[in-house]
């Protein structure tokens, strides 16, 4: 029988990916599931940006590329951060992976020895902690409320701080929540990490461009702060490009270096064809991004009218990206017509999907049980009939 690692034992599958395969697995069986599962734009690739991929694979951009990506690709992801976050970096600081995810991993591996704590606010995004146990670390959860808008204050992370902290990492616009910080509450936990020099902040900042309340403000814009922090970015959600693998990251030239080595080993760097395709998007004006954004606020403003009508969920109004996260813990302790009580989030979700076949991703893979995550990338109508099933199986609790 073959015995797999502890490493791989101790690895909870991304509950993300896992309901997004269980909701293909119901409509495989012929069932009209709705999946409201998974955080991936429903749009396609803008046509430039395949013509891009056809060119370069026509001009024989096909053969290994450079491990931290193609010069010129770097050089757009540099003009990039100029024109959009006003961030200056020169090519030896940036790094071009297979998506974000792996830009994570990449620094996390690079940094953290067994034993290491990582702070990470929750509500977090799903991979963040099991990137961080597989590196050896010790995730470290600092937790936060509907209340204050799903977010931390620096006193609060401070008061996390310990001896053997190595790594702050946080999502702004958050996933799952939405959320926004504004530059205000990121001075703020600037302020806190000047203090503490060794400690690298990793800001994933993927979902950017999809904003609906104002400019993107990054942590790195603080001179302060601005050497030890990795910014992370990619092409799977304002270009609608999940399936391309292109992330990377602006970071201090000895991160970019460690990064670059590790992929090296794992898996020599980035596609060579999306390459080529990225750097079409990031040259692109990013006005033409308009309507994608505007389709997903009037998305938002269909799901939030919505869920406002569904007694037992507390609804905050997401500034950002394509998630709500209701909390939903009125609902705990109430029994399904089949005589279950829902206890957590997870009952709930599988309730909600055996009931009425719409899937969520309960609350309990993003470091809080309380709440549920709907991503409405998807269309109005689908989004529509999505809620008023919602709506029918939450009303059935009694
Ligand atoms: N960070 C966050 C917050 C995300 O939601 C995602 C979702 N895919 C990623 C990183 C990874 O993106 P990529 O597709 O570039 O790996
Ligand atoms: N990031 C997306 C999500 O949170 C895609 C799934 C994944 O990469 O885990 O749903």
């Amino acid at each position: 029988m073959i015995k797999f690692s502890d490493r791989l034992n101790n690895m909870e599958e991304s509950a993300t990916l896992a309901m997004s395969r269980l909701s293909r697995e119901l409509k495989q069986q012929g069932k009209d599931v709705i999946s409201l599962s998974l955080g991936e734009p429903d749009f396609a690739t803008p046509s430039f940006i395949e013509d891009a991929a056809i060119e370069g694979m026509k001009e024989g951009y096909t053969k290994y590329p450079p491990v931290p990506g193609y010069d010129d690709l770097r050089q757009a992801i540099c003009d990039k951060f100029q024109r959009d976050n006003n961030l200056h970096y020169e090519i030896n600081q940036v790094v071009v992976s297979t998506g974000a995810k792996q830009s994570i991993a990449n620094v996390v591996l690079s940094i953290i020895n067994p034993g290491d704590e990582v702070l990470v606010p929750a509500p977090y995004w799903v991979s963040y902690i099991e990137i961080v146990k597989l590196a050896g670390g010790i995730p470290i959860s600092i937790p936060s409320s509907i209340e204050n808008d799903y977010k931390v204050t620096g006193k609060q992370v401070e008061e996390k701080i310990s001896n053997k902290t190595k790594l702050f990492i946080f999502s702004t616009p958050c996933n799952p929540t939405g959320s926004l910080y504004s530059k205000e509450e990121l001075k703020e936990l600037a302020n806190v990490f000047a203090k503490y020099k060794d400690i690298v902040i990793i800001s994933d900042e993927i979902y950017e461009h999809i904003n609906f309340s104002g400019k993107h403000e990054s942590i790195a814009q603080f001179p302060e702060v601005y050497n030890q922090t990795v910014v992370v970015n990619g092409l799977s959600k304002a270009w609608a490009m999940t399936g391309w693998r292109l992330g990377y990251i602006g970071a201090p030239k000895e991160i970019a270096a460690a990064c670059t080595k590790m992929q090296g080993q794992f898996t020599s760097g980035a596609n060579s064809i999306a390459q080529r395709a990225a750097i079409a998007a990031l040259r692109k004006e990013t006005s033409y991004l308009k309507e994608m954004i505007s389709a997903f606020k009037n998305r938002r403003d269909i799901v939030y009218k919505g869920l406002l009508e569904i007694k037992g969920l507390h609804v905050n109004l997401p500034k950002a990206a394509f998630y709500f996260f209701p909390d939903i813990s009125d609902l705990f302790g109430k029994t399904t017509p089949k005589g279950q009580v829902i206890q957590t989030s997870n009952d709930l979700s599988t309730y909600i999907l055996d009931e009425v076949l719409v899937a969520l991703v309960p609350g309990e893979a993003f470091g809080n049980p309380n709440s549920i995550r709907i991503s409405y990338a998807t269309d109005e109508a689908t989004l529509t009939e999505a809620l008023r099933r919602i709506k029918i199986a939450i009303e059935k609790l009694k």
